[in-house]
């Protein structure tokens, strides 16, 4: 491979439940915060996804863009440990606008906050027109739309993103967009689920006779441990 590598979870277009209009979200791979709680434990391993170049992840942008995306999702696992290829790729993607009849807005996740970022990672935060910054408390549940916890911040970055997020600053949907998506890795939740709500999917599962291998909101041990029927629903997650 040559040119900038990210090491990448998954990628799914189009996104509608994570960000305003549809979508390419592109969940990066490897997370050293360790929130308790989080719902993607499948992300932190920092060796595990596929190693894409960036190169291709742009490619997949162009094509999405032309199939009527209105932005870019990056999440994780944690982007910012990879700063200096997601520079590659955001900049490629900001050299993108003007070519797409909407301009396209970068939305982050990042579980760190603003003053714990070095400079490289300052740098590839300053790419997205909003972040969502903080870790993951699942103490302090919250309805506020795309944020897991109540201490999670939307951090506005630019003109664009303060035209298009101000509908969505205090928004509290009664119920959080989900979507279910599917490819050769797996069956994928997108969104910010409410406290309680992974759980529910879970049982609700296995009442309709459908019983998932492994869940990414739980160690692979507790939840064979769950399934032979302690009944505990530990691990409760947004
Ligand atoms: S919630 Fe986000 S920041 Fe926290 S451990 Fe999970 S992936 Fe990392």
């Amino acid at each position: 491979m040559t040119g900038p590598v990210l090491r990448v979870s998954r990628s799914h277009f189009p996104v509608t439940a994570l960000g305003p209009g549809t979508r390419l979200g592109i969940w990066l791979q490897g997370c050293p915060l360790a929130c308790p709680g989080c719902m993607s434990l499948d992300t932190w391993d920092p060796a595990g996804g596929h190693a894409v170049p960036v190169d291709e992840l742009a490619a997949r942008w162009r094509d999405a863009a032309r199939r009527g995306a209105t932005g870019l999702t990056v999440s994780g696992g944690e982007p910012l440990t990879q700063p200096e290829p997601l520079v590659a790729l955001l900049d490629a993607v900001h050299r993108s606008r003007g070519e797409t009849p909407i301009e396209p807005d970068i939305l982050m996740f990042t579980g760190y906050s603003p003053e714990e970022l070095d400079d490289r990672q300052r740098e590839a935060a300053s790419y997205a027109d909003v972040l969502i910054t903080g870790r993951y408390e699942a103490a302090r549940p919250t309805r506020l739309a795309w944020r897991g916890s109540a201490n999670q911040r939307m951090v506005v970055q630019s003109d664009l993103g303060r035209r298009r997020y101000a509908p969505y600053l205090d928004l509290e949907p009664e119920r959080p967009a989900l979507q279910v998506m599917a490819d050769g890795d797996g069956v994928w939740i997108v969104g910010v689920p409410l406290r309680g709500t992974l759980p529910r999917l879970e049982r609700e599962l296995r009442h309709h006779g459908l019983d998932p291998e492994a869940v990414t909101w739980r160690p692979v041990r507790q939840y064979r441990a769950t399934r032979k029927g302690s009944g505990r629903e530990d691990g409760e997650t947004p």
